[in-house]
């Protein structure tokens, strides 16, 4: 799971400081003291770890203190909105802990036209993931909806209603000739997609190839190129050479570095050089499947000063996500509002269905029809407004997107109606069984919602259960949850 110890650490920390306790300069010291050692347990820049710190202590002791919220809320919220800013979001603009709906990707792509392509310049080191970043661009830019088949393995599906209508021409070009296996990588990639390649084999100039590839676009009616140049084993001068005079010849709308998120914040050093040597216009991160701390994705922007425009989340050509730094916020910081849930429900309910709903929620067994009575016991503690005062970081949750989440919430429910007896009972059929599109699907229909309603119902709540079995590996056996924090 992304970004484990920097979560977990996160929770613990907002967890200590109480619910009710008032901020004061003495009170958050041994708060950010834990929250920047678990930055730099997470390997982010010491840098942007000191920024963080500084900006999360300023928003709770200056003039922004936000009145009638707890220490444990303002803590939070500060700290998202200052992750939010480092990763290249703007936290004046956004709601607080904004949702899929609120989000926006943290940098655009230059968009080409028939006649005039855009041209897309990716480099690398070697083995970050450049030619496999080719062949996703190419996908991501080609393809009109988002990709679902990688529903519940992501934690979070595009939503494709949300981004703006793509389905472009895309040129991929093999530049990288030093490496006679890069160009059949990518001539395989480029099949398996359904896109043009351009090589010229291992003969020709790169520059060359470049410039005439760019050339054969604009004949052909092509709107972007994407160039995959040669990588690097180390910041290499004549590569880096090569590389400035293809920029020199074709003069990219784009030069993206392709970097490896599991390197931590040695990416965002390797950014930040390669901006000096040929200047780039941002990062694509890879590989954030498999990294467990996220001092990457926290310290690119704030090292380099360029935004992750793109981030990889997987091996196959579909797993390629815009950046969106309130959701990568969000993620980070975890649900602290589940906690918060638990304790309100159980107060309403008799002790000994919190009991045996707490244990649920505490093994790996949750599932929908636990879902459906924590969702009547959240109705019956009166509106969801209520519920979200005492959430973390929603204090300042308008009544609109309250309506709007109860709304999902009917939504939601509705769904669960739309599922057999054994779907409620085994989520995994609607998350990782070969059948689960089609249920989706039908699921869908049956309730009168649209197919991404359900893909994103279906991706939260496989996001909470994991929550949920985090949270219960943090907890010393017996402890009653209802009493942590
Ligand atoms: P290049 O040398 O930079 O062109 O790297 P490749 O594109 O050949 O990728 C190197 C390895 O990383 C391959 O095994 C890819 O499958 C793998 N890879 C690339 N991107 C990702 C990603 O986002 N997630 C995971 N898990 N693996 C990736």
């Amino acid at each position: 799971m992304m970004f484990d110890q920097l979560t977990s650490a996160l929770t613990e920390v907002a967890k200590n400081l109480g619910p009710k306790q008032r901020i004061t300069e003495s009170s958050i010291k041994p708060a950010l003291r834990q929250v920047r050692r678990a930055l730099l347990d997470a390997d982010v820049n010491i840098d942007v770890a000191d920024a963080l710190i500084e900006g999360v202590k300023k928003r709770n002791l200056g003039d922004e203190v936000i009145k009638g919220v707890s220490a444990e809320q303002q803590f939070i919220k500060s700290m998202y909105d200052e992750l939010l800013d480092m990763m290249g979001g703007d936290s004046k603009s956004s709601s607080p802990m904004g949702g899929v709906e609120n989000s926006a990707p943290a940098a655009t792509l230059a968009v080409g036209e028939v006649g005039n392509p855009a041209v897309i310049l990716l480099a690398g080191l070697q083995g970050a993931g450049k030619t496999t970043a080719a062949g996703k661009l190419a996908l991501y830019l080609k393809e009109r909806e988002a990709d679902y088949s990688a529903v519940g393995e992501t934690d979070e599906p595009v939503v494709a209603t949300k981004l703006p209508k793509r389905n472009r021409k895309v040129l991929l070009v093999a530049a990288d000739v030093y490496r006679p296996a890069a160009i059949k990588q990518l001539e395989i990639l480029a099949e398996s997609i359904g896109v043009e390649v351009f090589s010229m084999g291992t003969d020709a100039d790169p520059v060359d190839i470049a410039k005439q590839a760019v050339q054969k676009a604009k004949d052909e009616g092509f709107d972007t190129v994407i160039v995959d140049t040669a990588g690097r084993q180390v910041v290499d001068k004549d590569l880096m050479m090569e590389l400035k005079n293809i920029q020199t010849t074709v003069k990219p709308d784009e030069t993206l570095l392709v970097v490896d998120a599991m390197t931590g914040q040695e990416a965002a050093s390797l950014t930040a050089a390669f901006d000096s040597a040929v200047g780039l216009t941002g990062a694509i991160l890879t590989k954030l499947d498999g990294d467990s701390r996220g001092g990457a994705a926290v310290s690119v922007r704030g090292v380099s000063g360029k935004p992750i425009k793109f981030v990889g989340v997987g091996e196959k050509t579909a797993d390629l996500e815009p950046f969106f730094p309130d959701r990568m916020a969000s993620r980070i910081l975890g649900m602290g509002d589940v906690v918060s849930l638990v304790e309100k429900a159980a107060a309403q309910v008799s002790d000994e269905e919190a009991k045996k709903m707490q244990e649920k929620m505490m093994s790996a067994e949750f599932d929908f029809e636990d879902f459906l009575s924590q969702a009547k016991m959240v109705t019956s503690m009166g509106s969801l407004g209520g519920v979200a005062k005492m959430m973390p970081g929603m204090g300042g949750i308008g009544a609109d997107q309250m309506q709007a989440a109860e709304r999902r919430l009917k939504k939601n429910e509705a769904m669960i109606c739309s599922m057999t007896k054994k779907e409620k009972r085994n989520p995994a059929l609607l998350i990782t069984d070969t059948t689960a599109r089609s249920r989706l699907r039908r699921i869908a229909k049956g309730s009168g919602n649209k197919f991404e309603d359900a893909a994103r119902f279906i991706s939260e709540f496989q996001r909470m259960r994991t929550m949920m079995s985090r949270m219960s590996k943090n907890m010393p056996a017996g402890q009653d949850p209802s009493m942590a924090g």
